[in-house]
């Protein structure tokens, strides 16, 4: 999943974009839930919080990388969870 560093400058510019609603307003910055955040896999070709980040503080949780397997695999069960 990605992450949100305190960068953030709480635009709201990131979350009506997420097509998992995995983005939310923390106590200070926005954040992601790490369990809906496929990276946008499934959706679209490049993650959508991203693109429109004004101060691109939005990055790759290095800690817990997922292979393009697992992101797909995280993307089906939440379309079957649906
Ligand atoms: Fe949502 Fe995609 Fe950003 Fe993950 S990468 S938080 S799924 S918009
Ligand atoms: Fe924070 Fe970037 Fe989202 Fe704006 S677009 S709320 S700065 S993470």
């Amino acid at each position: 999943s990605l992450l949100i560093t305190d960068e953030c400058i709480n635009c709201d510019v990131c979350e009506p974009e997420c097509p998992n609603d995995a983005i939310y307003q923390g106590d200070e910055i926005y954040e992601i839930h790490p369990h809906l955040c496929t990276q946008c896999v499934g959706h679209y070709d490049e993650p959508q919080c991203q693109q429109v980040c004004p101060v691109d503080c939005i990055l790759i949780d290095e800690e817990k990388p997922e292979t393009q397997a697992e992101l797909q695999d995280k993307y089906e069960k939440l379309q079957e969870a649906k």
